[in-house]
């Protein structure tokens, strides 16, 4: 079957403008699946969105698989999958997925991340373990949490203990809190050709967080705001060259630990290394996404990274279309498949 055939399709939300723009731009069929309110927004982009399947609410997606199924659309994971249609959702989802499900498990559980980063030989913040003496900063975790709400800081094991109290969270990981800048570099592996290519970079703009430093300190004093980490949207950067070398390396790494660790196809497909590099340049990880993360938006056109690889415009949301129409050409699509 020609790609012609195929139906690229995402949920509406996240990255979904840039992954269906990726899709008609490598000469697709896209259509995006969109709650009510979203329609118009869709709807506004019909020139390189063809159809807009509208569901009540984000649980009704399984009534949609069987026209799905009749348009061969495929699936692309993004940021919000998870978040919308459950993780058992996400796995018993028939209709043909970018990407491999099993990593789902791995990326979800904190423990299993770390797992897999230590293997790699990528570093990682300090995990305090439940009675540690709380020696340094820590940042506390909720495991539910999405966008970093319900976090806290704390200083020392004083500051711990007195937030801990008030904190409602059963679950939650005590972490070293790296001072440092957050870095967040994305990368694609491809399966086809074995390589892993470095495609933007960018940090976020968290509130409110990124909001404390625009007030002085004695005025802050009294007003008892605790930080908090919530994305509002992404900025690009260009990072220094010398610091390449090593990000690249620890992607390298990540992808081959992951064939073992999720044996056989491991990680593949647009993934991003949440980092705080250090003012004696460690890079540390704290957080895998293995899918398109929303950072990539302000590379819709491509970004500096791109444009050195491929002499044409490639956002992430491209590359991934891209990777879909090779291995159509190469009759190797199932691999690309889950
Ligand atoms: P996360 O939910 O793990 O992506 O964390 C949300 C935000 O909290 C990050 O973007 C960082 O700004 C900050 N953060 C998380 N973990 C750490 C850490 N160990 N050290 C310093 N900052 C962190």
């Amino acid at each position: 079957m020609g790609i012609i055939n195929y139906t690229i399709t995402t949920l509406g939300s996240h990255s979904a403008l840039q992954i269906l723009k990726g899709a008609k731009d490598e000469g697709f069929k896209t259509a995006v699946i969109s709650t009510k309110s979203r329609n118009p927004l869709y709807k506004s982009y019909s020139n390189f969105i063809d159809g807009v399947l509208e569901i009540d609410t984000w649980q009704d997606f399984p009534k949609l698989e069987k026209e799905l199924l009749k348009r061969n659309a495929i699936i692309i994971p993004h940021g919000s999958f998870v978040t919308y249609l459950g993780m058992d959702e996400n796995k018993k989802m028939k209709t043909p997925y970018f990407g491999n499900k099993a990593v789902l498990n791995w990326e979800e559980n904190r423990k299993m991340q770390r797992e897999w980063m230590e293997k790699a030989g990528v570093k990682v913040p300090h995990l305090f373990k439940r009675g540690d003496t709380i020696d340094r900063s820590v940042i506390v975790k909720s495991y539910g949490a999405a966008g970093g709400k319900g976090y806290f800081t704390a200083r020392n094991q004083k500051e711990f203990d007195a937030k801990l109290t008030s904190f409602s969270e059963e679950k939650f990981m005590v972490q070293e809190y790296v001072i440092g800048v957050p870095v967040y570099f994305h990368f694609f592996y491809s399966p086809l050709t074995k390589k892993v290519e470095l495609m933007s970079l960018d940090k976020r703009y968290e509130t409110n967080v990124d909001s404390l430093g625009r007030i002085p300190a004695k005025n802050q004093r009294g007003l008892n705001i605790e930080p908090s980490f919530e994305v509002v949207a992404n900025i690009p950067l260009a990072i220094r060259e010398s610091l390449l070398p090593e990000a690249i390396s620890m992607a390298e790494r990540v992808v081959e630990v992951s064939k073992k660790l999720i044996s056989p196809k491991g990680l593949f497909g647009p993934f991003c290394l949440e980092t705080i590099i250090t003012s004696t340049e460690e890079i540390y990880v704290i957080e895998i996404s293995a899918r398109i993360v929303a950072g990539t938006n302000c590379f819709i056109n491509g970004s500096p990274y791109a444009y050195l690889l491929y002499d044409e415009p490639m956002s992430t949301g491209r590359r991934i279309a891209r990777e879909i129409k090779n291995a159509i050409n190469l009759n190797r699509l199932k691999e690309v498949l889950d």
